[in-house]
């Protein structure tokens, strides 16, 4: 259950509240927001008279549901707006991984050029083998930061686990949680109490539920700003890496108040669908693409088959931006 409080009720008497209903304690600046576990159903009557308003689930998908506010979060990123009611599709576009000073310059020319507002790459790589490239770490972080400052550039980038989630909040702006990292305790609670925007990748496991489920960690710990990407799950086909599954993002944009992002690189695995899917995505109406995209895929470190080149990427854009208009939004 969600319950707001006046804004009269001294802090101290809240967090006492809060401790009586397991809730967590929100404060916003005209009220405060108790979250409790979905079980309770009704305000306990002691509290009535300090209640403004209260809203109760049939499950512990709370503070993401639409039942509890109807419209798509609006998500600010330095200026760079998505979900509420700007119609914009946020294209996140570069390679998988930071791989050296004058790749990643290429790349950030690459969406300067192309009118992008956000440069993506990876430093801490969640890779399957211990033997393979694992990223350039901090020295990637500088490279990303020295990006941001040379072409006015929104930078996202992963955190592969605890050890460095608090340089990666420090560096990046929109912080990106990994498939794999996506049940890590450690990095939800860490990005619930940032309000950098946090980029949740769904499991390649993971049910709706349970995914939905990860955002309210990072929600309830006070992060408002919390942006979901389905990014292809596990099934029995093999042909390609992964499902992308546009079903489940039809629930998550009926069922959820959380911007959704769309990753077609990841989904497929090789790059000769991406531009179809990127398309197809678009036509869905949602806030956001990630596409991978290298100066020289064949070259690249990680994730060399489904990235883009320049020119397929390029090529891309130009009719990525009708799609987006025939449904009344505009690929930034
Ligand atoms: C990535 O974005 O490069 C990445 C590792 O993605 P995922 O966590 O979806 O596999
Ligand atoms: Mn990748």
């Amino acid at each position: 259950m969600i319950i707001h409080l006046k804004n009269s009720v001294a802090d101290a008497e809240v967090e006492k509240i809060a401790r009586q209903l397991d809730a967590f304690h929100i404060r916003k600046p005209d009220y405060h927001v108790l979250v409790t576990p979905s079980a309770l159903k009704e305000v306990p009557p002691e509290y009535e008279n300090l209640v403004e308003a209260s809203f109760v689930f049939p499950n512990d998908m709370q503070l993401s549901s639409a039942e509890y506010f109807s419209e798509t979060r609006e998500i600010n990123i330095n200026g760079v707006k998505i979900g509420g009611s700007n119609n914009n599709t946020m294209v996140i576009g570069g390679p998988c991984s930071v791989e050296s000073e004058e790749q990643i310059t290429q790349s950030a020319e690459l969406m300067k050029e192309l009118g992008i507002s956000t440069l993506r790459a990876g430093c801490y790589k969640p890779r399957t083998s211990p033997y393979s490239f694992q990223g350039m770490g901090l020295e990637g972080l500088k490279l990303l930061d020295k990006m941001r400052s040379k072409y006015g550039l929104n930078i996202i980038t992963e955190v592969r686990d605890t050890t460095h989630v608090d340089e990666v909040i420090e560096y990046a702006d929109i912080v990106q949680i990994g498939a794999k990292a996506m049940y890590d305790q450690g990095i939800l609670r860490r990005c619930g109490k940032t309000d950098k925007p946090i980029l949740l990748k769904r499991g390649f496991g993971t049910n709706l539920q349970e995914f939905v489920q990860a955002a309210e960690f990072i929600l309830s710990g006070g992060n408002d700003n919390v942006i979901l990407c389905e990014r292809g799950i596990r099934t029995f086909e093999t042909k390609t890496r992964f499902t992308l599954d546009l079903c489940g993002v039809a629930y998550l944009k009926e069922y959820t108040n959380l911007p959704i992002i769309l990753d077609p690189s990841h989904a497929l695995g090789y790059r000769y669908g991406v531009p179809d899917l990127s398309r197809a995505c678009t036509a869905m109406g949602i806030e956001g693409l990630l596409i991978e995209v290298h100066p020289d895929p064949s070259v690249a470190k990680s994730d060399a088959a489904q990235q883009l080149d320049h020119d397929m990427f390029r090529e891309l854009m130009t009719t990525l931006r009708p799609v987006a208009s025939a449904i009344g939004r505009t690929i930034i």
